[in-house]
């Protein structure tokens, strides 16, 4: 039952100081403003993956599903295809949405299913206690590659650019304030919405000196113009030692897949005439 404050009592096992604690504290904000809004607790829905970031099903006090390794986006597709009034936001981690999920990620970006997505992007497999993920930097030193990792990390914003996804937006979880407005954006947009967060690891990629170092604010610009987001997106590729910009790279308006299945005839008779016309039409 929903309504007795945001936070469950699961008792919490994330390391002390890992950026979950921004991002679960940021949510609970958030759902409050909903609510005060007009929104209705119950028709949250938050969807998460595999990993450190998962918890954050059991740790919030609304409407869950821990979905496996990588498929956390399809089942929120489902979700909101069953009932297009709940607002579904899909939890992932980098280790889970850029790899094994990473199929996943595109088409709900093509399709434009209206869920938000945000990446718990600590760049590193921190359940699984250190291995590199798609976003570790090159020469990363992980359990899994002690003399450092042969591989350049993928720029997640310009692949979901590429994607075709309408808002795309980085955040860091040491600006917290900064990030519900990101995410409070993402949840209003009407289509798919992507969050990169960049999340301290305290434990296996503690870049939280880098971060404070690197990170900017994007200068005001029209995030409808696509070749200027994905210049900006291509500021920072991961990797390299660039300024580290956030904000929303991106916005734009186009029908959803959620309303282009509303618009497929649903009644029975509609449907008979639908496969009728169609197969009249192949013969
Ligand atoms: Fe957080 Fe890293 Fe600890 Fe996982 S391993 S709980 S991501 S600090």
């Amino acid at each position: 039952m929903i309504g007795s404050g945001f936070v469950t009592g699961a008792q919490n096992t994330w390391c002390p100081g890992c950026g979950n604690f921004s991002i679960q504290h940021t949510l609970k904000n958030l759902f409050a403003d909903l609510e005060k809004e007009g929104a209705d607790p119950e028709k949250i829905v938050l969807v998460t993956g595999i990993g450190c970031h998962a918890k954050m099903a059991d740790y919030m006090n609304v409407n869950s599903f821990y979905a496996i390794h990588g498929r956390a986006i399809p089942v929120a597709t489902g979700i909101k295809l069953a009932n297009r009034d709940l607002t579904v936001i899909c939890c992932v981690g980098d280790g889970d949405a850029y790899a094994e999920g990473l199929d996943h990620l595109i088409f709900a970006a093509k399709r434009n299913i209206d869920i938000t997505v945000l990446v718990h992007n600590n760049r590193v497999y921190g359940l699984t206690v250190g291995q590199y993920t798609p976003t570790s930097p090159l020469g990363f030193k992980g359990k899994s590659t002690p003399g450092g990792t042969l591989e350049y990390p993928i720029n997640p914003l310009e692949l979901v650019l590429a994607s075709g996804a309408t808002y795309v937006a980085r955040g860091y979880t040491r600006k917290m304030d900064q990030l519900k407005t990101l995410i409070g954006r993402g949840v209003r947009h009407k289509g798919f919405s992507f969050i990169d967060i960049l999340q301290i690891c305290a434990t296996f990629f503690p870049a939280t000196d880098y971060y404070n170092k690197k990170t900017y604010d994007l200068p005001p610009y029209d995030t409808a113009d696509f070749m200027r987001a994905c210049s900006q997106a291509r500021e920072w590729d991961y990797n390299n030692d660039a300024p580290v910009s956030l904000g929303v790279f991106y916005e734009k308006a186009a029908p959803t897949f959620d309303e282009k299945v509303d618009a497929i005839p649903r009644s029975e008779q509609d449907r008979d005439r639908f496969i009728s016309t169609f197969l009249a039409s192949r013969q």
